[in-house]
């Protein structure tokens, strides 16, 4: 079933196969009204996808961006939306997170190296491009060396959190994100909930910093899912969002643009509270 929203998807300005372009033209060729791209600690891609999307202006762009962060033996992502990208100090800070994940790449390259699978920091950084060095990079490195068969297998075997060569970076909490996306003036979701342990242990601190909401109606989810996290979200006093965290990597249960059930009333819902944070910023 396809939706007139997606509210996550990444391109080549992060881990994403597909440029800006490329995404534009599979958004416009699954229906899709709205959309917000969401690279990993990087707004770079929107200047892009704003370009392309003038072939297609029934489509509108959401500004976003996705933050990983840590808590002991897990990992939260956050998304945050309507952003003043101009803001200095979060660009500043989205600049350090990038940083960051050089040296731990490197660190990853070291690791794979002593396992006996030879991937080059310098392969790595090529397919990586201009964009922010992720796992997907590495992961890619692998696959083409024929170490492993799959993207997944590489984090599977060995770049996963529990993997023997996962590198750590230095990660914000949760309060943290939350806190520098509505510094910014954006809102603040919590990413794919179910792959965090212990949803309801986390959620009444993420809502005291100031969560707006949580995607209920992600990539693949199962009916089943999907109204779980609907409850929680009411729970909570979230709203609910979605997208398809779209990468084209090709791994199991992948979702093309647009193809996801978030109905029509939670995209609007979403975007009002955006028309609102836009026309204050302009009145300010
Ligand atoms: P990073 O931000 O560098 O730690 O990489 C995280 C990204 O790796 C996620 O956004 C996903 O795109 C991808 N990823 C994480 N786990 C897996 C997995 N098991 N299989 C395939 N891709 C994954
Ligand atoms: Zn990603
Ligand atoms: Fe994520
Ligand atoms: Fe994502």
């Amino acid at each position: 079933m396809g939706s007139i929203g997606d509210f996550h998807t990444h391109s080549t300005y992060s881990d994403g196969k597909l440029t800006p372009t490329q995404l534009a033209d599979m958004a416009h060729r699954n229906g899709v009204r709205v959309m917000a791209l969401t690279d990993h600690d990087t707004t770079e891609g929107l200047v892009d996808m704003a370009e392309a999307l003038c072939r297609y202006p029934e489509i509108s762009l959401v500004k976003g961006v996705e933050l990983s962060t840590d808590i002991p033996g897990s990992e939260i992502h956050i998304l945050g939306y309507f952003m003043d990208v101009e803001n200095e100090g979060f660009q500043r800070e989205l600049a350090c997170f990038r940083e960051g994940r050089l040296g731990r790449g490197q660190e990853m390259v070291r690791k794979l190296q002593a396992l006996g699978m030879p991937v080059t920091w310098e392969r790595v950084q090529e397919i990586a491009g201009d964009a922010s060095v992720g796992r997907p990079h590495v992961a890619q490195a692998l696959l083409e060396q024929g170490h492993v068969k799959t993207i997944a297998e590489a984090f599977d075997r060995f770049i996963g959190r529990e993997g023997p060569a996962y590198a750590e970076r230095d990660k914000l909490t949760p309060e943290q994100a939350i806190e520098l996306i509505r510094g910014a003036g954006g809102v603040a979701f919590f990413a794919h909930p179910s792959y965090t342990k212990d949803i309801e242990g986390v959620l009444p601190r993420m809502k005291q910093a100031g969560l707006t909401g949580m995607e209920v109606y992600y990539r693949s989810y199962p009916p089943e899912t999907v109204d779980w996290l609907r409850s929680v979200a009411e729970r909570f006093e979230l709203m609910p969002l979605g997208g398809s965290d779209y990468h084209g990597l090709g791994n199991e249960g992948d979702r093309e643009i647009g193809d996801i059930p978030l109905p029509e009333g939670v995209v609007n819902r979403f975007l009002a509270v955006g028309q609102q944070i836009l026309a204050q910023r302009q009145a300010s």
